[in-house]
């Protein structure tokens, strides 16, 4: 079996800053993904807000994080990871591929997008469903969409899609944004975004295997005629593989941390997006990635 003394499980930016980090602290350790490095910054159109970077796309920061580490030479797996064993002081992580045995453990798998619950959203993925309008907003040029959510992910993806598409909804539960003012400065000045406030999508209608209008719910019942809804309705933590270890989690299921990141098991620690915390951004998983790292290279060499 593979041995390490530290395995960080997810390479979004948290991830890859610890493997920075333990890299150039001469740590034995390898780092687990299931997807493409950088988590949810792949999801980002534009991140203007990581100190020294005036603006870069998240696909190209997260590449180059990626780039930093390689070039480093990180070890790094491939692989779905489906349970943590804990045994004594060891530590054995169950991927779909193989199993990995380690003295310590750094978890920072993120989050994921939640979803409306709608009865036909799965079967509309990619046919006018979709979480990510970088990656999906050119299907929709010249077309008529909607955003659902009032967080500075909705708002900074209605900014994206208002260039590329006729008209942009945004769909808001309450009659406030939660997004950051900077942002609803800029949705107000924008022509094409439509404000639809205390609303909530109630069906999804199908025409020949695609989004064809929806049905909101709001201070009237009112069908829009769309071709594509982009959900950003927030996240939850990927948590499940940890649900046997007994880690302390928070109401909202995030892993709660001290503040050298470690959990309440000894020798697994956390950082990103999946702890409990109040803000979450690139800036502070970059920096509890760091932290992680730290406390892990203390661990191992005994200082
Ligand atoms: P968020 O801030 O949690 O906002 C989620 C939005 O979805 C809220 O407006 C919420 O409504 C709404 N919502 C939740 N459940 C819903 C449901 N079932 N139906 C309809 N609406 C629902 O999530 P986020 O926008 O993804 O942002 C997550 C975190 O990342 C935040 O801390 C955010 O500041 C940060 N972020 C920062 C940046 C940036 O700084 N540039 C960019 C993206 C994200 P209520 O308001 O009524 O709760």
């Amino acid at each position: 079996m593979l041995c390490f003394d530290c395995v960080i499980i997810g390479s979004g930016v948290a991830g890859m800053t610890a493997a920075l980090y333990l890299k150039r602290a001469n740590v034995n350790f390898t780092l687990i993904e299931k997807h493409a490095p950088g988590g949810q910054i792949n999801m980002t159109s534009k991140i203007e807000n990581y100190p020294g970077i005036e603006t870069i796309a998240g696909v190209d920061l997260a590449l180059n994080m990626f780039n930093q580490i390689s070039n480093l030479g990180v070890d790094y797996h491939y692989g779905n990871v489906l349970e943590i064993k804990i045994d004594g002081n060891k530590k054995i992580i169950k991927t779909d591929m193989e199993e990995i045995e380690t003295k310590t453990i750094i978890i920072a798998t993120g989050r994921k997008a939640r979803e409306l619950g709608l009865e036909n959203e799965r079967q509309l993925v990619g046919r006018g469903i979709s979480w990510c309008a970088t990656c999906d907003g050119s299907l929709y040029k010249d077309k008529d969409v909607a955003v659902v959510g009032g967080g500075n992910s909705a708002l900074e993806e209605a900014l994206y899609l208002s260039n590329i598409c006729n008209k942009v909804y945004i769909i808001h539960r309450r009659n406030e944004l939660r997004g950051d003012q900077i942002l609803q400065d800029k949705i107000k000045v924008t022509n094409n975004i439509e404000l639809l406030y205390n609303s909530v999508v109630d069906t999804l209608n199908e025409k020949d295997g695609k989004l064809d209008s929806i049905i909101i719910n709001g201070n009237a019942i009112k069908k829009l005629n769309i071709s594509g809804v982009f959900i950003n309705i927030g996240h939850e933590p990927n948590i499940e593989f940890v649900k046997n270890v007994g880690i302390d989690l928070d109401e909202k299921n995030n892993i709660i941390v001290d503040k050298e990141m470690k959990t309440n098991i000894d020798g697994i620690y956390a950082c990103g997006d999946i702890i409990s915390k109040d803000l979450y951004q690139v800036v502070t998983a970059t920096s509890e990635g760091a932290k992680a790292a730290f406390s892990v290279q203390r661990e191992i060499f005994n200082k």
